[in-house]
């Protein structure tokens, strides 16, 4: 098992009021550390990616915007429309110092870990400050510049890998779902809230890949207010079945944990009792499908100190197979359903499994 940290990932700052706090990532590690967790794991420092690395997923004109902009350069006229096409006009995507080199030190964290597992010196590897899906091929989007997910996918497919990417953030996983939309050697499978006005706003059922690809894009929506119960019912009908079916060699997971009722930018109603659970299935499912190679990234989270920490230490645990040292000393809490969402929201979920068997021409 290896967990790639270190400080430097804090340069991934968009400034002390963006809801992407990079301390949620410090804190996770610091309570992975305080539970005794982390001694079952190597720590392994991330590197920045190459172009090249990065060069998989994005152009090289946008690499070389992403630097220009973070390194306070001068743009002329068309520049300036360059970045504003690129997403750097947004209050979500804010141009900040070092922006290329801090974004390019996670994607090459995801690398680190997903190396570490190719190369069999760990079954399971986690970057927690990996898993920033949003990111599209000459866009920045939903506070992602490099889509570390994508990237670390296309690495290990360019090494003879067929890769399953799980995304099991509240929102959906566009960008790395849009990477791969006419790749057949790479699925992807995402578990999303969708509702009017949620963002992104993609991921519907009838998304199912291109041409050749068709059937390898997968997309399960949540109604606002799900809670622990059926959100686990819409994961165990959807995921074993669909990884059985595609036979990866490796598998990726996309862990942000906005799932989480406290959380301030989504609406559905999890607990951090999903943690426990979900690690176990994706345990379970790399041991049963890929000899244990499981490269674990973390994704959104906005509830810096009251879930992010707990969430990924939960998953952590599960990962280095001590789940009981976790629940122990976290004593994961639960929610009731809303009692007026309750009648809703199981026939939404049971007609999202529907709709996506469906789509994908598929019975369980
Ligand atoms: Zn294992
Ligand atoms: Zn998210």
């Amino acid at each position: 098992m290896a967990l790639v940290y270190d400080e430097s990932y804090l340069a991934y700052n968009h400034g002390a009021l963006h809801p992407l706090q990079p301390r949620r990532v410090k804190l996770a590690v610091e309570l992975i550390r305080q539970t005794g967790l982390a001694r079952f794991a190597d720590l392994l420092p991330p590197r920045q990616a190459t172009d090249a690395e990065l060069g998989l997923v994005h152009g090289q004109a946008y690499i070389d915007l992403v630097r220009r902009l973070g390194h306070g350069e001068e743009l002329t006229r068309p520049e300036l429309y360059q970045a504003a096409a690129a997403g750097f006009a947004s209050d979500d995507n804010p141009v900040f110092e070092q922006m290329h080199e801090a974004s390019a030190l996670i994607a090459g964290g995801s690398i680190v870990a997903g190396e570490a597992v190719h190369e069999g010196r760990a079954e399971h590897a986690f970057n927690p400050a990996g898993g920033l899906h949003h990111a599209m091929r000459e866009m920045a989007s939903g506070f992602c510049v490099y889509n570390d997910v994508a990237v670390v996918a296309a690495w290990l497919r360019e090494r003879g890998h067929r890769v399953a990417v799980v995304d099991i953030d509240v929102h959906h996983g566009d960008g790395t779902q849009a990477t791969f939309y006419s790749d057949p050697d790479v699925l992807t499978i995402s578990l999303h809230q969708l509702s009017r006005g949620f963002f992104p706003g993609t991921g519907h059922p009838d998304e199912v890949g291109a041409g050749e690809a068709a059937g390898t894009s997968a997309n399960l929506a949540f109604p606002p207010f799900t809670w622990d119960e059926p959100w686990l019912r819409g994961f165990d009908e959807v995921v074993p079945a669909l990884l059985r079916r595609f036979r990866p060699t490796i598998l990726v997971t996309q862990c942000g944990c906005d799932t989480h009722l406290l959380d301030p930018l989504a609406n559905l109603r999890c607990s951090t009792r999903i943690w426990p659970v979900v690690g176990r299935r994706f345990h379970d499912l790399a041991h049963e499908l890929c000899e244990g190679r499981w490269v674990a990234l973390g994704g959104g989270g906005y509830a810096v100190e009251e879930v992010v920490p707990r969430a990924w230490t939960l998953l952590f645990a599960e990962m280095v197979g001590h789940p009981e040292l976790a629940t122990a000393q976290l004593d994961p809490e639960s929610y009731p359903p809303l009692p007026e969402a309750e009648e809703r929201v199981w026939p939404a979920v049971e007609h999202s499994i529907r709709a996506l068997r469906t789509a994908l021409d598929w019975r369980a």
